[in-house]
């Protein structure tokens, strides 16, 4: 097993630096997700489902897809529309806050803009990556095209992975989250959420509360991050609880749980164990959120793998 597929949006990153000058990069969970499991894996054929346009900022966008080492032939491109965008300032307390531009992004298109040959692409993928915020981004007509997709995809064997990754102020409604999510969590082989996703829309509080909810459905592996509380891992009968060490000097969690995702899908694809995995990924997010941005530095990024 080693070809993925991650579908979702990357938009284009414009963040304050002083006296009026932005910075800018690309970011987006589903790409920071791609980007640190081909840093970590290079043999693991990673690409994104996604669509971009014709313009400049769709191509340094390819361009640094490529530099990533990411598979660019799941991409379709918009003939009229363009990547999303968001800005991020900080205050004096180092506090940071988003704003978006995204309504009518090339990303949101990509069930519309499927190729034939892109479904081709897809068909030979072990592993099919998505989030709740993947399926936010979507028109509402476009869910169920996207969900036979998937369903297609699993029934050829193809693993299905799913991080909710709730974001409130995407979804017109909770109860259309609800309802999209419970449609992957039928369709998940492997689910990756956070307590603060069960938190916000089913107020569950817990580990134990969120593995009850989820016992009706039949997801095979279930690993449930919490911060810097332990990873709780659920795999048929068998529940792993797996300590994290807390970073002293956090600077900005932003991708610790991608970078997570990331490394321990790029683990498991290589056949590591589920404890190697989070170990692994666990180290990863350590390092991330030690910096500032979604993506650190390949020189400040180096993990060390058990033997
Ligand atoms: P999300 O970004 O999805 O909300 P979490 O905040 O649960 O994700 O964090 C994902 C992972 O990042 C955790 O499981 C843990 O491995 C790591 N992590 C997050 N915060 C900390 C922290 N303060 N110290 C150490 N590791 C952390």
């Amino acid at each position: 097993m080693n070809k993925i597929a991650l579908m979702g949006e990357c938009m284009f990153e414009l963040s304050s630096v002083k006296d009026g000058l932005l910075k800018q990069s690309i970011g987006g969970d589903v790409y920071n997700t791609a980007v640190y499991l081909k840093r970590v894996f290079p043999s693991v054929d990673a690409g994104l489902f996604t669509c971009v346009g014709h313009d400049s900022i769709s191509d340094s966008m390819l361009e640094q897809f490529n530099a990533e080492g990411l598979n660019n032939s799941l991409i379709n491109q918009s003939d009229n529309l363009i990547p999303g965008a968001y800005l991020i300032n900080t205050d004096d307390e180092g506090e940071r806050t988003f704003v978006y531009w995204r309504d009518n992004s090339a990303a949101r298109q990509v069930m519309k803009n499927m190729t034939h040959a892109q479904a081709k692409n897809l068909e030979d993928v072990d592993m099919f990556f998505f989030s709740g915020i993947s399926l936010a981004i979507l028109p509402e007509e476009d869910l169920s095209a996207f969900f036979e997709l998937v369903t297609k995809l699993k029934s050829a064997g193809c693993k299905i992975v799913f991080d909710p990754n709730y974001r409130a102020r995407l979804w017109q409604t909770p109860a259309k989250a609800k309802q999209a999510f419970e449609q992957s969590f039928e369709l998940s082989d492997l689910l990756l959420p956070g307590v603060d996703d069960f938190k916000q829309l089913y107020q569950l509080e817990t580990g134990q509360q969120i593995q009850a909810f989820l016992a009706s459905y039949s997801i095979d592996e279930v690993v449930i991050k919490d911060g810097p509380q332990m990873v709780t891992c659920i795999k048929g009968s068998q529940t792993y609880n797996i300590e994290i060490t807390p970073v002293n000097h956090v600077v900005d969690t932003t991708s610790a749980g991608d970078s997570f995702n990331g490394v321990y899908l790029g683990a498991r694809l290589s056949g590591m164990t589920i404890e190697e995995s989070v170990k692994l990924a666990a180290q990863a997010a350590a390092i991330v959120i030690q910096y500032s941005g979604a993506i650190v530095p390949k020189q400040s990024f180096t993990l060390s793998r058990p033997a």
